[in-house]
């Protein structure tokens, strides 16, 4: 999808009305009993509110229908469709705008979560706790990944993971309850507890705490 929104917007579309370049967005989503929709996620769309097909179009709509509306200059990505297309307002497809940035940045994000999915075979023997975190902390990443991850992280016996997991607020309760019945887990095959005053490290058998100084 982001490659193909690169490709589109190296190109170079103008409006036949107004001769200004079309303005890629993405294709509003078709209702069922629409057809088959535009048949590309794309549309190049002119988007000048003076183009005179847009001016025209509110009398010409007027009249024939008896409604609001006016017409925009459309055109379907690698073909040579075009269509008027009625829209109801100013605003129609300025806020479906193509914003490469943030296509970038989910891309970037699926691409680490993939990656991070193929990692968790071989996560305990290379000891690979970052994949293991970078899924449980990830909301966009997918539930049934994120508590396969969960499950690698008493084998992983590594307990740094436990500051990050236990201040992540988790929007799915049982992964959280997954996740900290695994801290548990971990704590105690190392000996180790959370001082319920200051939340630091100690040896399970502690009576004061080192950091906090605190009796337990
Ligand atoms: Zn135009
Ligand atoms: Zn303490």
């Amino acid at each position: 999808m982001l490659s193909r929104a690169l490709k589109y917007l190296e190109e170079k579309h103008t409006c036949p009305h107004c001769k200004q370049e079309l303005s890629l967005c993405h294709a509003p989503p078709m209702h069922v009993g629409d057809g088959l929709g535009w048949g590309s996620e794309f549309l190049f769309v002119c988007l000048n509110d003076e183009c005179p097909l847009f001016v025209k179009g509110w009398k010409y709509i007027e009249d024939q229908y008896g409604h609001v509306g006016s017409y925009r200059h459309m055109e379907i990505p690698d073909s040579n469709e075009n269509y008027n297309m009625m829209v109801a307002g100013h605003d129609a497809f300025k806020g479906s705008l193509v914003d490469v940035e943030s296509m970038k940045k989910q891309n970037d994000r699926f691409q680490k979560e993939k990656k991070a999915v193929a990692a968790l075979d071989t996560c305990v023997e290379k000891g690979d706790l970052e994949s293991v975190l970078f899924l449980i902390l990830d909301e966009h990443a997918k539930l049934s990944d994120r508590k396969r991850a969960v499950t690698y992280l008493v084998p992983l016996n590594d307990v740094s993971c436990i500051e990050p997991l236990r201040n992540f607020s988790y929007r799915d309760t049982d992964l959280e309850q997954a996740v900290n019945m695994a801290l548990n887990k971990l704590l105690a095959q190392n000996f180790l507890k959370e001082c319920p005053f200051c939340s630091e490290l100690i040896k399970s058998r502690a009576k004061v705490c080192k950091h906090c100084q605190k009796d337990l």
